[in-house]
């Protein structure tokens, strides 16, 4: 059998949220059910293990993308660091804003989540417009870091994002794609 089918199966559309005219792909079913978590991680961890693209730190997108990127981090036995929505990182931080639909958003970083040097790997459940992955990466390389790629569940490859994204010169993982 095929995992990018047997993922995208068991990913449910809901119609119309959060707004009108909006398929929300949503991730949930996936972790529910343990047969199909498994295989959602292995296909990270059996990617990641290389050792030439195992990463040093595995860095995670608010929220969805904890999930995921902290356990792939334990199982690669490296550690893990949030990229959290701002207002919510106790210690000091660096942060980054980026443009939204409608507004914009600005997301944060502890500034010694990562050092110099270090090659992390920035984990999401899902890239649409890729603002958001592009701000984590920005984030990362300000402490001085390299994103040796950015790995999501689903790609919306019509939304540009991806596209964007591998534009700005990151590579990309994604199991599913939705066109
Ligand atoms: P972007 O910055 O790429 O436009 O938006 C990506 C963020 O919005 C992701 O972190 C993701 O959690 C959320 N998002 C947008 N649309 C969807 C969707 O259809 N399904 C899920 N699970 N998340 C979405």
């Amino acid at each position: 059998y095929n995992v990018q089918d047997y993922l995208r199966s068991h990913i449910r559309t809901v119609p119309n949220w959060p707004a009108p005219g909006v398929q929300f792909r949503d991730i949930t079913p996936l972790l529910q059910n343990p047969k199909v978590f498994r295989v959602l991680i292995d296909a990270f961890v059996h990617r990641y293990m290389d050792p030439h693209l195992r990463p040093d730190v595995v860095a995670g997108l608010d929220a969805r993308g904890f999930i995921v990127g902290s356990v792939l981090a334990y199982e690669l036995n490296v550690g893990f660091v949030p990229v959290r929505k701002k207002g919510k990182l106790p210690f000091t931080t660096v942060e980054e804003t980026y443009e939204l639909e409608y507004g914009s958003a600005t997301v944060e970083l502890h500034t010694d989540a990562v050092k110099q040097g270090d090659r992390v790997l920035l984990v999401g459940d899902l890239i649409a417009t890729g603002g958001t992955m592009l701000a984590g990466k920005r984030l990362l390389e300000k402490l001085g870091a390299t994103v040796m790629e950015g790995a999501a569940i689903v790609d919306l490859p019509e939304l540009g994002g991806s596209q964007r994204l591998r534009d700005s010169g990151l590579a990309l993982f994604t199991l599913v794609d939705f066109a």
